[in-house]
């Protein structure tokens, strides 16, 4: 199916669907299409700014709908870096502190055992996973 921008000898312009051009040219020699406003017969073609367009070949491929996830996680990671307290090792301990109100509310990071992350689990401390990928030059 095609779609054409058409226009009566009156100046109505509508949308015709077509199964391709060669139908679209048979129609309207037989005057099988009309105009939906005022009946007319006398039906003209309208060339769209659209398919004006992409006769030139102007379309690029839009790069905005593209999501760069390595850098997305990048950006997460870098977040985390700069905002949450790394405890190390301490952090099921520190995260007992700050729910238990003993240490000051604050945002930590860390690691835990799958042993210590069960304790988390049955306080019910909030926290997530998030697969670090450890520098080379032990920054931190
Ligand atoms: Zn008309």
């Amino acid at each position: 199916m095609i779609a054409f921008d058409l226009q009566c000898s009156k100046g109505h312009s509508f949308e015709g669907w077509f199964k391709d051009l060669e139908s679209f040219t048979e129609q309207q020699s037989k005057g099988m299409i009309t105009c939906p406003i005022c009946k007319d017969k006398q039906i003209t073609r309208v060339l769209s700014p659209v398919s004006i367009k992409s006769r030139q070949g102007e379309d690029k491929p839009r790069q905005e709908d593209k999501i760069d996830y390595q850098k997305l996680a990048q950006g997460i990671m870098e977040y985390i870096h700069d905002h949450f307290e790394d405890v190390g090792t301490d952090f099921t301990k520190e995260a007992l502190k700050i729910h238990y109100g003993v240490a000051d509310k604050r945002n930590i990071r860390g690691t835990a055992t799958a042993g210590e992350e069960d304790v988390l689990k049955e306080e019910g401390i909030k926290f997530f996973k998030f697969p670090f990928t450890k520098k080379k030059d032990g920054d931190d």
